[in-house]
């Protein structure tokens, strides 16, 4: 078993790869981004340990650039919960768990042989709106032939209403889904995400895909609007 440990705290990456070495998961530890991205490229192996703040890439874009490269070893993150990104993000990326820091190593251990007892995950499919599309792998997205660029939680938003094509969500839904929040009131903040993403997915082509059903919330159309 070869663990890739991606963790730019050099005292915790060394203990952590001790901890692994002694429950017999050989563990190389890359220090940066892109160093992780070449390791995760050019060698084998069972799981990736991946820290998200990291100097040159973060995790997120060394997960991104992983999936989109093919690779699909089970990812775990290790996520300081920094409010801009969180767990939601993580999986959206690809990574198949996460561990908020400061984690017990117990769980680290338990985690890492669970993923790796599962194995490689599937490529998940690309969702399709009429010419909408999204690639959960790659995080791409477009209209036709046209390359949508969407910040991260704009992407969160049109991966979940996707995800629920045609059925209507509601914005209390969006908000426990894509925000991780259960804050009543806060639901200004999802007309406002919704219409960022109406300026970049269907503003510009004339389209509608993104419909507000009075009272209820939002929907994706099908046919891509
Ligand atoms: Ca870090």
């Amino acid at each position: 078993m070869r663990v890739l440990l991606v963790e730019d705290e050099q005292p915790l990456a060394r203990a952590v790869q001790r901890g692994l070495e002694a429950e017999g998961l050989l563990t190389d530890i890359e220090h940066d981004g892109r160093a992780g991205v070449n390791a995760g490229l050019t060698r084998m192996y069972d799981a990736i340990v991946l820290d998200i703040m990291l100097p040159g890439l973060n995790g997120y874009d060394v997960c991104k650039q992983l999936r989109a490269a093919n690779v699909w070893t089970p990812v775990l993150m290790l996520s300081a919960k920094d409010g801009d990104y969180d767990q939601v993000d993580a999986f959206d990326l690809g990574a198949d768990d996460y561990l908020v820091k400061p984690f017990s190593f117990p769980v680290l251990v338990a985690r890492l042989r669970s993923l790796i007892r599962r194995g490689g995950i599937e490529r998940p499919p690309v969702l399709v709106a009429g010419d909408l599309h999204l690639d959960p792998a790659t995080r791409a997205v477009g209209r036709g032939t046209e390359v949508l660029d969407l910040t991260p939680r704009e992407y969160g938003l049109l991966h979940y209403l996707m995800r629920n094509k045609g059925m209507v969500v509601s914005k209390l839904d969006i908000l426990q889904n894509v925000w991780d929040s259960h804050h009543e009131g806060a639901e200004n903040v999802v007309e406002v995400y919704v219409g960022y993403l109406r300026r970049k997915v269907d503003v510009p082509f004339g389209r509608h895909a993104i419909q507000t059903v009075r009272g209820a919330g939002y929907r994706v159309a099908g046919d891509g609007g």
